[in-house]
């Protein structure tokens, strides 16, 4: 099963080569490993912690770069200024799904002969133009936990591009074993049971379907907000396949609640918006030494921090999506 998920997976996205894993987290530790990566690492605050959690337990030090104000993602202007003589990759995340600016990212990878390993944990199916963008980069990982667009409970995959990648991963997530003779590498257990693998051929028949009824809660809210004064809503982008995984608005100072008094006041009735990312990474005790992690260093993520609020989107949400609309209405002004 683990083998019919490979396969299949791949030619759902449209990759070359896809490695399962036990949870995203190995994926990402994984992808460092095989790409020996060492030094610094520049990646966004402005993410879940198993980003900077990967780059830090693998022995390199992540170091972070601003967002742009529009994506969301990290601001490929503000890299080149982050690189030194120790840094030897970037880990940028297409955070909500949005497509980073991969061009501008592989060009300074180029001229700078860093790695990319993008996290696109988020990033499930989305294409560019018609094609994936998971083919980016040296490498992505996904993530298939439980609160992602397709899921194996928990689950991770590595995309890679060529066949030798590919095997040197199904290695690397095996303890490194060559054959029963040989064992030529320092690695962990990243391997996906069968029961995950089970789960996700499973869900592989209905994803489709999934995200179309997570494409019509997003078209749902924003008409309903589209005239709310004080909140910035997601748009959609006519080149970019969306898997709709998030609906983040932006609560501004116009709107008569600040974020958290809206999350509050969503949360008394019952509605469970998630504040992601916020704290951003940078924030946490392991981080905020750190020179990258100054709060002067990171102005935009500290603003979006400051008023992002995912709003509830799931493929069951059904009636229950007009509460928060209703919510939301009661205290906005149009
Ligand atoms: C969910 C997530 C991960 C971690 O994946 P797990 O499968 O939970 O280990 C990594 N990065 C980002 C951005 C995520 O949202």
């Amino acid at each position: 099963m683990h083998q019919q998920l490979e396969e299949q997976l791949a030619i759902y996205l449209k990759v070359p080569y896809l490695n399962l894993f036990c949870n995203g987290m190995a994926a990402l530790q994984t992808a460092l490993n095989c790409l020996r990566v060492s030094g610094e690492v520049i990646t966004t605050p402005f993410t879940f912690v198993a980003t900077s959690h990967s780059i830090s337990l693998h022995g390199s030090t992540p170091v972070f770069c601003d967002i742009d104000p529009e994506t969301l993602n990290i601001d490929a202007s503000k890299i080149e200024a982050l690189i030194t003589d120790k840094t030897s990759a970037i880990m940028p995340v297409h955070v909500y799904g949005r497509p980073c600016d991969t061009e501008a990212i592989e060009a300074i990878a180029r001229r700078y002969k860093l790695q990319v390993i993008y996290d696109g944990a988020h990033a499930f199916g989305i294409e560019q133009n018609g094609d994936s963008i998971l083919t980016k980069g040296d490498l992505t990982t996904l993530s298939f936990h439980a609160t992602k667009v397709f899921n194996t409970l928990e689950g991770g995959a590595i995309v890679s591009n060529d066949v030798e990648t590919k095997t040197r991963i199904d290695q690397l997530k095996n303890f490194g074993i060559l054959n029963e003779e040989q064992t030529v590498n320092i690695a962990g257990n990243g391997k996906m049971n069968e029961f995950q693998a089970a789960f996700g051929l499973m869900q592989l028949k209905s994803v489709d379907e999934q995200i179309l009824k997570r494409q019509l809660i997003a078209q749902a809210y924003t008409q309903a907000f589209t005239n709310v004064k004080g909140l910035r809503l997601p748009t959609e982008i006519a080149s970019v396949k969306a898997n709709y995984g998030y609906y983040p608005i932006l609560v501004e100072s116009s709107f008569p609640l600040s974020r958290d008094q809206l999350y509050d006041y969503l949360k008394v009735n019952s509605v469970h918006a998630r504040k992601y990312f916020s704290p951003l990474v940078s924030e946490f005790s392991p981080y905020r030494h750190l020179r990258s992690a100054q709060p002067d260093n990171l102005p935009i993520a500290s603003a979006a921090a400051a008023s992002v609020l995912c709003l509830p989107i799931f493929p069951e949400l059904g009636r229950r999506q007009q509460l928060v609309i209703d919510l939301v209405h009661q205290v906005a002004e149009e």
